[in-house]
């Protein structure tokens, strides 16, 4: 599941490449998550325009076109996007191929995990704030929740663009148990994982994302996950074997050594 990291890497890649180009033919291999537009529909919406600027907001891709509409790409469970200078040779993951003046092309793949949906200019695409540079105060008073803190940084309202596992590879770094509740945090646990944030969503897009995240030239990224989808399995750092529950919902996974609930600490 994509989320901040693998989105700005392909929102950077985008924007250098794809501004200023015009869509001069679109072809569609595999229809759903278009919004319930048919092939004809997305065409018509697609070809002829120029694309004028691509940025992020919180997980989503935002193509903005020169036309009435923009284009809003979520990924959400998996997507592709690949850049070419050559022709798409279309495979059974193929799904939708912009062809562009120039003769460069951009593929999306396995679109079905996605969503792909056009946008009025007027109802702007926009998230409040963003990790990456919110300041840290803001980010301390947002992790001062009564949830789990796992569930508080993968909230969509707090920290756009940060999910599920990040959020547990943060908490990991920081020590944090995953499921203790914001509330409950000291003020220098707090402090800690404010500074993880950013200091983990910059090495994640340094690293291309994390493995098999593919970036435009279908490069895999290479970010360590540390306890994400682990379970069993030995912690990197101390030889515990790797925790996992369901946390509000989702499955969390940490390592009981390195992240101690409060009272074990000090023993
Ligand atoms: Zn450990």
């Amino acid at each position: 599941m994509p989320e901040l990291p693998e989105v700005e890497i392909v929102a950077r890649g985008l924007a250098s490449r794809l501004a200023g180009r015009r869509i001069v033919a679109v072809d569609l291999f595999k229809l759903g998550g278009y919004g319930g537009l048919d092939a004809r529909e997305v065409r018509a919406r697609l070809v002829g325009r120029r694309v004028n600027a691509v940025r992020r907001a919180g997980k989503r891709l935002v193509v903005a076109l020169d036309g009435p509409e923009d284009l809003v790409f979520h990924f959400k469970l998996w997507g592709v996007l690949l850049w070419r200078i050559t022709a798409v040779e279309p495979d059974r993951l193929t799904a939708l191929v912009w062809r562009l003046d120039g003769g460069a092309t951009l593929e999306f793949r396995e679109l079905q995990l996605s969503t792909l949906d056009f946008v009025a200019r007027d109802a702007t695409v926009a998230v409040a704030t963003d990790p990456l540079t919110m300041p840290a105060t803001s980010i301390t008073a947002a992790l001062n929740g009564r949830g789990a803190v796992r569930a508080l940084l993968s909230d969509q309202d707090r920290f756009p663009g940060l999910g599920n596992l990040y959020a547990l590879e943060i908490l990991f770094r920081a020590g944090v148990d995953p499921r203790r509740k914001g509330t409950d945090l000291s003020d220098r646990e707090r402090g800690a994982i404010a500074d993880l944030i950013r200091k983990t969503m910059r090495e994640a897009i340094r690293r291309g994302g994390y493995p098999p995240f593919l970036d435009l030239d279908g490069k895999a990224g290479t970010f360590p996950l540390r306890v994400y989808d682990r379970g069993g399995q030995p912690c990197a750092v101390c030889g515990a074997p790797i925790m996992t529950a369901r946390i509000a919902g989702r499955p969390g996974f940490w390592c009981a050594r390195c992240q101690p609930e409060p009272a074990a600490k000090g023993r």
